[in-house]
């Protein structure tokens, strides 16, 4: 994808004569420009000469509104309009009734930009705000723009809002002067560090022609490598919010003792250990172009002697398996190349083989070898064996526990507990919030489990007798059951809380399912593998130990179809790879025939009818829902309606 270019520009204050020419100048320069955005103070005293200039100006203008998130070419767009105002924020003054036109934001408009924020499946391209935030030259070494007053200047709700968004890039009206902070990097929340770059711009009627305009050729985080979004550059800094944060815990902590001096986490001192380790790291190998990446037959290897090229390490491994491709990229978390080597065999049998090196010294080095499908969480979060374990007491690492924010946590405060249909022991079956169809449904465990391959034997059993169920549901409407599970470890927003989505379609629709989930991989890069159903007398366990073996692990990302016939289509996802978000949706609503309803958009509906679907779709899995009959060791088995 292309960079879209976009303009920025400081308080307008209704000299929209001086924007356009302004513009105009600016696009016959460098443009043409798809977009204008301006912050700080729009209009001003003079509204006739806006009134004069918007028809000469022949730009649809947009108000994007108090707050919020929104998408402008591609490019995902926060927003918080107005400046602080203490006795309106803290409710001491009630805003004026016409909102729009107030020009100080309240807590509610705060609140609805971060529950967006939290709720944004992807990276913030740009955050506008009206005011720069409080604390922004934390952390700079060197002078501060001119006329800055770093203890006054800002607010902190500005800041708090920079933390949570970690855009990459924040534009901001208010202060009288141009100023365009070094890179600050976001710590790594898990899934890399992110880097976000500051502009202050000034009003366009500046009487010192600062600054007031500002262009971007953006491309959307969306269409950008995950290693891109965490390369950081030359002259980065710790985020100051961040530095602040830490002194604050420090001042804290030292209340009443001796020291009173806190330790910058980023300061000169961390900058050159950077430089020195980044002096000793690995070089990219790049790979061979010609051979089709395969995470079955590939390995991840950390700890790789930094002097080790490709052919030393194809000769290591060799004694595994025939190697036939070694690489590693860059960039995964600090900017600097990949700490782990992907080595891929000639057969699966190589890189099962090869995981049996894990331990073993290579040149001097104890290497670390773990399948390639072990999920970017890596680090062993979870043993493997930690699967077995029971999912009543959490498991490891936290897995297991409620995560406020959670959708699908039913004791988190955003749960949409009316969509709850059915609720078993350890799993709850809920109707779709945007659904394809009527009967669109969720199988969800209930405690926050992030796969189903990583489930409990009972969990999982207990998901396999809802499907069952289900499909015994569908057959009474003369419908087939297609289903899919997309599990992407989604670290920064508390790790993905595991569901699979569930669909009648007809039975000429199911045919040809399996070829429908085929072409939408391929379209996308991927080939899926076909597991068999399950054989007669087969447990729930035979198939969560084969989608063990499929996936490479419980951590492992993947990508899973249920077919109408119990046949799997799965397909591991690697390290740095990407799946289409919307895949599985669009697949399951183009077999449905309604292939519009793949986006949410289109499937919104009000409470009431909401009520109503939950009420129609309980009276008709009644007959079937075996949780309620108390027939809990159905073994997997259909359980058919009761006296039909
Ligand atoms: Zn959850």
């Amino acid at each position: 994808m292309t960079a879209v270019k976009v303009l920025f520009s400081g308080a307008v204050e209704a000299d929209l004569p001086g924007l356009f020419k302004k513009v105009e100048t600016a696009n016959k320069k460098n443009g043409p420009f798809e977009a204008l955005l301006c912050t700080g103070q729009f209009f001003g005293a003079g509204s006739s000469a806006i009134l004069t200039a918007l028809p000469a100006s022949k730009a649809p203008l947009k108000y994007l509104g108090r707050s919020g998130v929104t998408n402008i070419k591609g490019l995902n767009v926060a927003f918080l309009d107005g400046v602080y105002n203490h006795p309106v924020y803290t409710g001491k003054v009630q805003p004026s009734a016409d909102t729009a036109s107030c020009p100080y934001y309240t807590p509610d408009d705060v609140a609805l930009l971060k529950a967006q924020l939290q709720a944004l499946e992807g990276e913030v391209d740009v955050l506008l705000t009206c005011e720069w935030p409080r604390g922004l030259t934390t952390g700079i070494q060197g002078p501060l723009p001119e006329g800055y007053r770093p203890g006054n200047s800002g607010s902190n709700v500005v800041s708090e809002l920079v933390a949570l968004a970690r855009p990459r890039y924040h534009i901001a009206g208010g202060e009288a002067l141009h100023y365009a902070r070094p890179p600050f990097s976001h710590r790594d929340l898990g899934a890399g560090v992110r880097v976000t770059r500051f502009v202050g711009l000034a009003p366009m009627g500046h009487p010192a022609k600062a600054k007031s305009l500002h262009a971007l050729g953006l491309v959307p985080a969306a269409a950008m490598e995950p290693e891109a979004l965490c390369v950081v550059p030359e002259g980065c800094t710790t985020s100051p919010f961040e530095l602040r944060q830490a002194k604050r815990e420090q001042e804290e902590m030292n209340a009443g003792g001796e020291f009173s001096r806190w330790q910058q986490p980023g300061g000169g001192s961390a900058a050159k250990r950077q430089r020195r380790e980044a002096a000793n790291t690995p070089q990219p190998i790049a790979g061979r172009p010609d051979v089709p990446r395969d995470p079955w037959k590939t390995v991840v290897v950390k700890n790789v002697p930094w002097a080790a090229g490709e052919e030393e390490i194809a000769g290591f491994f060799a004694q595994a398996g025939q190697v036939v491709n070694v690489w590693r990229g860059t960039n995964n978390r600090d900017g600097r190349v990949q700490a782990f080597t992907h080595v891929q065999f000639e057969t699966r049998e190589g890189a099962e083989r090869a995981l049996q090196l894990h331990n073993c010294d290579f040149n001097g080095r104890q290497v670390f070898v773990e399948p390639s499908t072990a999920g970017t969480a890596g680090s062993g979060r979870r043993g493997p064996g930690a699967a077995a374990g029971g999912s009543g007491d959490g498991g490891g690492g936290g897995e297991g526990k409620p995560v406020e924010g959670c959708w699908f946590c039913l004791g988190s405060a955003s749960a949409d507990t009316e969509l709850v249909a059915s609720v078993g022991e350890e799993v709850y079956l809920a109707v779709d919030k945007g659904p394809i169809t009527p009967e669109h449904v969720l199988i969800v465990p209930i405690d926050h489990m992030s796969a189903s391959v990583g489930l409990s034997p009972q969990c999982f059993a207990e998901m396999e007798r809802y499907l069952s169920a289900l499909r015994s549901m569908y057959a009474s409407l003369g419908r087939e059951l297609v289903a899919f599970e997309r599990h992407l470890s989604l670290r920064n927003k508390g790790g993905n809380h595991c569901h699979i989505n569930v669909l009648g379609v007809t039975p000429a629709a199911g045919r040809r399912a399996g070829e429908a989930f085929n072409a939408a991989a391929a379209a996308a890069g991927y080939k899926l593998e076909l597991l068999p159903p399950p054989t007669r007398g087969s447990g729930p366990d035979d198939l969560r130990r084969q989608l063990h073996q499929a996936v490479g692990g419980p951590d492992s990302e993947y990508f899973m179809a249920v077919l109408p016939d119990g046949c799997r289509l799965v397909r591991p996802l690697m390290r740095g790879e990407r799946w289409p978000m919307a895949l599985g949706r669009e697949v399951l609503a183009d077999l449905a025939g309604v292939p519009e309803r793949a986006s949410w958009k289109q499937c919104s509906s009000s409470p009431e009818e909401e009520r109503q679907r939950v009420e129609r779709f309980k009276q008709l899995f009644k007959p079937y829902d075996v949780m309620q009959q108390g027939d809990v060791d159905g073994n997997g088995a259909a359980a058919g309606p009761q006296g039909q």
